[in-house]
């Protein structure tokens, strides 16, 4: 017969304010099979686990029920707490008072009382038939991939290739930097940006455990933590980076003019371009779509004026494979499309309605107009600027329900450009609120104030062209009156939202976005880097609108788990993982297509039956490294030949006959 242990926390008031804990343990106590069953104000503490430690020993109890909060919180210390008493850690099984119960129950505890008991009999009836699982381990390859080159991806780079391992940057932009290096100065510091990303993008390109690819992208990723096949698709240059030497004769010479997508249309540049002048690498691509030698099938001047002979129109993608230990997710953020949605601001259909990023471009001494903060339509100086905050954000009607973070900030850093750069000039910055919670950052926003900046409080209604003016019509809530400025130029800061393409990056490495399209930590407060794939990390805007502050500290803190892994030589596989039984598995693989992690693959096995010739036949097969215990090919098999271990019918049928006989 089972002797199992049943452990009723409080959690300080967080369950005991709201059930009678000494009375669950007296109730737990009456249940067959339980031996011992007490309460403790915080079971999670170090006298509460020795507490378990010693009723182990002194009950000689084989499984525990320990009855506190989420399994996600505090499984794994109670599994140690086993392991210390000397059980198999999986011989555990939580019943959780507090999410479940006592929180969501907090204003009718007499039926959260008999709930409580309902949980803890139900723990205890799945317990008493769980079994030891034994722990297998997997190899690890010490090689980490990073995709996406912005600060985020390039800090995890350098902070791994440090510590000794191999890095492998794949960054889809000819060049590396992301967002960073489209800024002039960054808030609070007003440092220049540049000063600060580029000499980042040298060392990841000189570093000898680095490998970069640009202008690039992952296609494929197959395996699981600590080895993982990765498939990169190297897009056609059509210039040799082995010859060319970045003299720029060709950017020069060639007649073909574009806007800019680094500029962001305020600029331009040639059909053979680097993105700005400090790239990295600061060799050239040619952009088919728009060369004349593709669209006209003549030109050939790059290739003529190039000394080195560099120019390959004929080069074509290729496929390089990678295996790598771990991943790191750093790509970034785009800005909302405020054209789509703000039809009162114009549509974007007055050019001198631009966002923040535009104006950092403009702003800018290596930007179209040499750092002038000219307006686009004239290039006339504006003398009076309105910032129109939380464009897109905070707005769930037409744009996302979040606050971007950085917008309050960076629109102060604007308007005090704009005080400096432009004399005499009429700052007005619209708002719902201002937030400023970061170092330094309040009195940034007061000493932009103090120069003059007009914080008007209300939301624009309507943006309208009057002679060469823009009328920015709003509402100043303080006053209680409408509000009318005439601007010569109006910058938008516009949401923060997931870099294009997330859902490819998602659905590639397993890292589940959430309903905004961001990537998903796998706990917001304990586990903010990880992601519920094993080996893939965050870093960076990816996971969520950051600074650069944060960016930094996240992709550290991303770099540390990714050493963490690959400093070991072998990992432990959690054994709590789909298994397939043999000789009920009819090789139907219907469970295949439902297995979210791609983990059942089809397998050949002889059968030999007695008075019969051996014969072969498929059955499923689970790959331990790849599943993830998720049980959604439990449901799809309809032999019931498959099951996760630690979740057995027999154990999901007791828990039901506890709750509902
Ligand atoms: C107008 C404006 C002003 C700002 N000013 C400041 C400031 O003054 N101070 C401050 O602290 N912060 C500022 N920020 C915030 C700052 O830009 C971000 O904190 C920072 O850029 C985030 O870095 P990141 O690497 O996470 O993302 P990004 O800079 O977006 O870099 C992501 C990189 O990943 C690449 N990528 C995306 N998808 C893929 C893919 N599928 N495969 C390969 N590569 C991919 C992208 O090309 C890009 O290079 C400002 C932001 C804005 C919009
Ligand atoms: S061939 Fe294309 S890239 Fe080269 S110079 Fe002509 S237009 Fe420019
Ligand atoms: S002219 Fe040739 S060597 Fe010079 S940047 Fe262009 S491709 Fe490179």
């Amino acid at each position: 017969m089972p002797r199992i242990g049943v452990f009723v926390c409080w959690c300080g008031s967080n369950i005991g304010a709201v059930l009678d804990c000494p009375g669950l343990a007296a109730a737990a106590a009456r249940i067959p099979n339980v031996v011992h069953a007490v309460d403790y104000k915080y079971m999670c503490s170090e006298p509460g686990q020795n507490m378990i430690v010693e009723a182990v020993r002194e009950h000689r109890l084989d499984r525990v029920v320990v009855a506190s909060c989420s399994p996600r919180l505090h499984e794994e210390t109670f599994r140690k707490t086993l392991e210390r008493a000397g059980l198999n850690p999986f011989v555990l099984e939580m019943a959780n008072l507090r999410e479940h119960c006592a929180w969501v129950h907090s204003k009718e505890p007499g039926r959260a009382q008999v709930k409580a008991e309902d949980l803890i009999r139900r723990a205890v009836a799945k317990v008493a038939l769980a079994g030891p699982l034994s722990v297998s381990t997997l190899p690890v390859t010490r090689r980490c991939l990073v995709i996406g080159g912005g600060i985020a991806g390039m800090q995890v780079a350098l902070d791994v290739a440090d510590a000794g391992h191999e890095v492998i940057l794949v960054e889809r932009e000819p060049s590396l930097g992301g967002n960073m290096t489209r800024l002039d100065k960054t808030f609070p510091t007003l440092d220049c940006s540049a000063c600060i990303s580029t000499p980042k993008m040298v060392a990841v390109a000189s570093h000898p455990k680095i490998k970069l690819y640009t202008y690039a992208e992952v296609s494929a990723v197959s395996g699981y933590i600590g080895n993982f096949t990765v498939t990169i698709r190297q897009k056609a240059r059509r210039v040799d980076h082995a010859k060319c030497t970045g003299c720029g004769t060709c950017w020069e010479k060639c007649p073909t003019k574009v806007p800019s997508e680094y500029d962001l249309g305020m600029g331009t540049r040639k059909a053979i371009y680097i993105p700005f002048p400090q790239a990295v690498p600061n060799k050239p691509v040619i952009d088919a779509a728009n060369c004349r030698q593709f669209t006209r099938g003549r030109c050939g001047v790059c290739a003529k004026v190039c000394p080195v002979g560099a120019i390959d129109y004929e080069e074509k993608e290729s496929l390089v494979t990678e295996e790598v230990g771990s991943i790191v997710v750093a790509t970034g953020y785009d800005l909302f499309r405020w054209q789509e949605a703000y039809g009162e601001y114009g549509y974007g259909k007055y050019p001198d309605v631009i966002t923040g990023l535009q104006f950092e471009r403009l702003v800018n001494a290596a930007g179209p107009t040499g750092g002038k903060i000219l307006r686009p339509s004239d290039g006339k100086e504006p003398k009076t600027v309105v910032f129109v905050k939380c464009v897109g954000s905070r707005d769930a009607a037409k744009g996302k329900e979040y606050c971007s973070r950085i917008c309050c900030m960076y629109t102060a850093k604007h308007a005090h450009q704009v005080l400096e750069k432009v004399p005499g000039a009429q700052v007005y910055i619209f708002y719902m609120d201002v937030r400023t919670a970061g170092k330094g950052y309040e009195e940034f926003y007061q000493r932009t104030q103090a120069e003059g900046a007009t914080y008007v409080r209300g939301r624009v209604s309507k943006i309208y062209r009057m002679g060469d003016k823009l009328v920015v019509r709003g509402a100043d809530t303080l006053l209680g009156r409408p509000v009318e400025v005439e601007a010569d130029m109006v910058v938008l800061a516009t949401a923060v939202v997931p870099a294009a393409g997330y859902r490819e990056v998602s659905h590639l490495t397993g890292a589940a976005s959430d309903k905004d399209g961001f990537f998903q930590e796998a706990h917001p407060k304990l586990r903010p880097v990880e992601t519920h794939t094993g080996g893939v990390f965050l870093a960076g805007a990816c996971q969520g609108p950051k600074d650069i502050p944060d960016t930094v500290a996240q992709a550290g803190g991303a770099a540390a788990k990714v050493i963490g892994l690959l400093n070991r030589e072998e990992l432990a596989a959690n054994p709590m993982l789909s298994a397939v039984n043999e000789t009920l598995c009819t090789g139907c693989l219907l469970c295949m297509p439902v297995c979210p992690y791609k983990a059942i693959e089809p397998k050949t096995i002889t059968e030999r039956l007695p008075g019969q010739p051996p014969r072969e036949r498929t059955v499923a097969a689970v790959n331990p490294g790849l599943c993830q215990g998720c049980g959604a090919c439990n449901v799809a098999c309809r032999a019931g030949a498959i099951e996760v271990r630690g979740f057995t019918n027999e154990q999901l049928l007791a828990e039901v006959d506890a709750l509902c006989l």
